[in-house]
C-alpha cells in the first residue's frame, strides 16, 4: 500500500518504520526535522498524504489533529482512509471522522497501549472506532504495527476505551502506591505485601505487573529509578481526556477526577515530570496524614 505517516515522533518514527520494512511504501512529514529508515520524508502533511491509501497521524493532541487534518483531508484521494492513532478527546476524534467522511474518505480513530517498546517492536494494542470498511482497511496495517486491533463501534469509541482503560490504570496505580506506603508505616514487609495482594483480591496489572515497588515483583521502571515507561506526564494526559469526556457526557467518575488532581499536583507542583507514573509510590512515602 502507499502510505502517507504524520508525526514521526517516539511513537510514529518506529511505527512508519515498521511499515516500510514490511515493505509498503511509507511517506512522511514530521514538523521537526526527523529522518526515519525506509520513509521518503515530504515537505508537508499534505504532500505526504496525496495519492496514498491510507494516511496515518500520530500527534501529540486534538487541536494538532484538527489542524493537520484539515490540511491532509483535502489532499487524499475518495476512498482512502485517515486512520488517527494519537490519544485525543472523543470530540476532536468525532469531528475530524465526520469531516473526512464528508470528503469522501474512510475513517479510524485507532489509539493504542503498549508505548514506545510496543511501538519498536511491533506489539501495540489498538483500539479502534469507525465503520467496518474503515476498520477492515486499515487492519492489515495493524497487523504489522500490533499484535491485536479490537474494533470498539462508531467514530470516537476508540478513544472511549482508551481514556476508560487509562483511568482505571491512573487510579489503581494510585491505590497501589499509597497501599504499599500505608504498609511501609505499619511495619509490613514489601515483599510479604506483594505475596499476599498479588495472590488475594487486591491484586491488579500495577501490583502484578508492574509493580511500584523497587526490588519486588517483575521488572519494572521502580528498578530503573522510575524512569519511564509510561510517563507521569502522559497519565496525566489521559487523565484530563477521561475528565474532558465525563463532563462532556454527563458521567459521575469522582475517582477518575480525584486521580487527575493527584497527577496533576505530582506532575505540575512536585518532582513528577519526566518520572514514570508509578513514581506515586516515594512521593506518598515522604507525605504524612494531612499533608496539603
Ligand atoms: P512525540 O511528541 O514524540 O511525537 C509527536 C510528533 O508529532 C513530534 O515528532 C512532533 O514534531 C510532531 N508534530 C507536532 N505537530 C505537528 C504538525 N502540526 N505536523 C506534523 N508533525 C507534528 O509524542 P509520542 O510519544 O510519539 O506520542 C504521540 C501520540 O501517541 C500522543 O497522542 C500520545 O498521547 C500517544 N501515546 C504515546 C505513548 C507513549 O508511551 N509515548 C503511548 C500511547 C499513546
Amino acid at each position: 500500500m502507499k502510505i502517507g505517516f504524520i508525526g514521526l515522533g517516539n511513537m510514529g518514527g518506529p511505527m512508519a518504520a515498521n511499515l516500510a520494512e514490511a515493505g509498503h511504501d511509507v511517506t512522511g512529514f514530521d514538523m521537526a526535522p526527523v529522518q526515519i529508515e525506509g520513509v521518503t520524508m515530504a515537505d508537508s502533511a499534505a504532500a505526504a498524504a496525496s495519492g496514498a491509501d491510507v494516511v496515518i497521524t500520530m500527534l501529540p493532541n486534538g487541536q494538532i489533529l484538527r489542524a493537520v487534518a484539515s490540511d491532509l483531508i483535502p489532499a487524499m484521494d475518495k476512498g482512502a482512509a485517515l486512520v488517527d492513532c494519537s490519544t485525543v478527546d472523543v470530540d476532536s476524534a468525532r469531528s475530524v471522522a465526520q469531516q473526512a467522511e464528508d470528503a469522501g474518505l474512510l475513517a479510524v480513530d485507532a489509539p493504542v497501549s503498549g508505548g514506545v517498546g510496543g511501538a519498536a517492536g511491533g506489539t501495540l494494542t489498538f483500539m479502534a472506532g469507525g465503520s467496518d470498511a474503515a476498520f477492515a482497511k486499515a487492519a492489515p496495517l495493524f497487523d504489522i504495527m500490533g499484535q491485536k486491533a479490537v474494533h470498539c463501534g462508531a467514530a470516537g469509541a476508540g478513544q472511549a476505551a482508551k481514556i476508560c482503560n487509562n483511568m482505571i490504570l491512573g487510579v489503581t496505580m494510585i491505590a497501589t502506591c499509597e497501599a504499599f506506603a500505608l504498609a511501609d508505616k505499619l511495619g509490613l514487609d514489601r515483599q510479604k505485601m506483594f505475596d499476599v495482594v498479588s495472590t488475594s483480591s487486591g491484586y491488579s496489572w500495577t501490583m502484578n505487573a508492574y509493580c511500584p515497588a523497587p526490588g519486588v515483583g517483575p521488572q519494572s521502571p521502580a528498578d530503573n529509578g522510575y524512569k519511564p515507561g509510561f510517563a507521569a506526564d502522559l497519565m496525566l494526559k489521559d487523565l484530563r481526556l477521561s475528565q474532558q469526556a465525563a463532563e462532556s457526557a454527563d458521567a459521575d467518575t469522582p475517582m477518575g477526577q480525584l486521580a487527575q488532581a493527584l497527577y496533576a499536583q505530582f506532575v505540575e507542583n512536585e518532582a513528577g515530570t519526566g518520572m514514570d507514573f508509578s513514581a506515586m509510590l516515594p512521593r506518598f512515602e515522604k507525605r504524612h496524614r494531612g499533608d496539603a
